[in-house]
């Protein structure tokens, strides 16, 4: 269906942060020249849609409608729209613009726009009007913001996630040099560890996986880790003391980053992507300044390395370990996404919006 006006469309979201999710309708803006109306066939449910939904950021702007990690089936294009068709399968992750003229945005970092991205949902980080995610019918997103599918249709839904969690850890894996030689640990076996995981180790890496989970060692293995570390442990941690060169930090709460930075060998890089709503407790200026070490952070990735991990995931036959779930299951999945609780990332069918509720 080509639609040259704005539509009315099924959608799950909420009006306040203390509210459940539930059925709403929203609109969606009229197809322009160089836009891509996508049909949503499943949606990803990271922890920031829950920070979001519930305004644990303090930025959050209702009605919230979360979900950025966006899978479907373009059904119209714009006339000027070149590299897509209907019919072809695409992706969506966390930003649908930015203002395309800063040096972040000419080097292919939008995430780090200087005038500020436009998230999928939330609207414009620096302000502006809010936009609607993925826990709905259908979307139309700039094509300069969607992303080329090449997996087999079969494993569509398990690609979902590779749009926020896949990029989310490709992006500083790259970035800090994650390869062969590197031994690399990855914090917090949830759905951006567990992608990290399965990233490290088909970059070649050595991969230690740190949880607090015991029930999660069989599956870290599975998942490519070499060796799986329980963080409550010290006599554990105390083996692994300055041998790692990077660490990625997916953890959502707040702990003391003192217990991974000194595993860290001299010059060693721990990099936080976890976004608690509360601070961590200050780590010990000693255990950075005795050895040299970093500690940093990390936002997705640009859409020229989202298409990058997208082909290398396609390439080395990696997708998401998934449990779909109807989008009536959302407020029980939230729930036990806070328990640590997923194995190891939520998929919305979104066929299920029609589903009786
Ligand atoms: P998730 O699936 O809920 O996984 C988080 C994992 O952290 C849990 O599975 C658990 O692993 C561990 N954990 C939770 N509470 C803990 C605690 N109190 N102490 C120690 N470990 C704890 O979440 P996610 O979707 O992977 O997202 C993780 C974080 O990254 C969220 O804060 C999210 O907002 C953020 N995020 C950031 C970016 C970015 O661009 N930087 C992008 C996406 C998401 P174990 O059971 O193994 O301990
Ligand atoms: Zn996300």
């Amino acid at each position: 269906m080509h639609t040259n006006h704005a539509t009315t469309v099924k959608a799950f979201g909420t009006h306040a942060s203390n509210q459940p999710l539930a059925p709403m309708a929203i609109t969606r803006g009229a197809l322009h020249a160089d836009d891509v109306q996508i049909d949503i066939s499943y949606c990803g449910v990271c922890h920031s849609d829950l920070h979001t939904a519930r305004n644990e950021w303090n930025n959050t702007l209702y009605p919230s409608v979360p979900g950025h990690e966006i899978v479907g089936r373009v059904v119209a294009i714009g006339v000027q729209v070149t590299q897509f068709k209907t019919g072809d399968l695409v992706g969506v992750g966390c930003m649908v613009d930015s203002c395309g003229h800063c040096p972040p945005c000419h080097e292919g970092e939008e995430q780090y726009c200087d005038n500020g991205f436009t998230g999928t949902y939330n609207g414009p980080l620096f302000g502006g009007e809010n936009t609607h995610g993925g826990y709905a019918q259908s979307i139309v997103v700039k094509e300069a913001f969607v992303l080329r599918i090449s997996h087999a249709e079969k494993d569509l839904a398990g690609v979902a996630p590779l749009l926020c969690a896949g990029i989310t850890t490709y992006s500083p894996l790259r970035h800090w040099g994650v390869g062969p030689g590197k031994k690399v640990g990855i914090v917090g076996l949830g759905g951006l560890c567990h992608m990290g995981v399965k990233l490290a180790h088909a970059m070649g890496a050595q991969v230690v996986l740190f949880t607090t989970s015991p029930t999660k060692v069989a599956d870290g293995l599975r998942l490519g880790a070499d060796e799986v570390c329980i963080s409550t442990d010290p006599e554990q941690l105390a083996r692994l003391a300055g041998q790692l060169d990077f660490i990625l930090n997916t953890v959502a709460a707040p702990h003391q980053l003192d217990t991974y930075l000194q595993l860290l060998k001299r010059d060693g890089t721990m990099t936080l992507v976890g976004a608690p709503a509360e601070p961590h407790p200050s780590p010990n200026v000693f255990g950075l300044i005795l050895k040299r070490r970093s500690l940093a952070g990390s936002l997705i990735g640009g859409i020229r390395e989202t298409q990058e991990m997208l082909d290398f995931c396609a390439a080395h036959g990696i997708v998401s370990d998934i449990e779909m779930i109807p989008i009536q299951a959302i407020n029980t999945a939230f729930d036990r996404m806070l328990k640590s609780d997923v194995r190891y990332r939520f998929v919305i069918d979104m066929a299920s919006l029609n589903n009786p509720t």
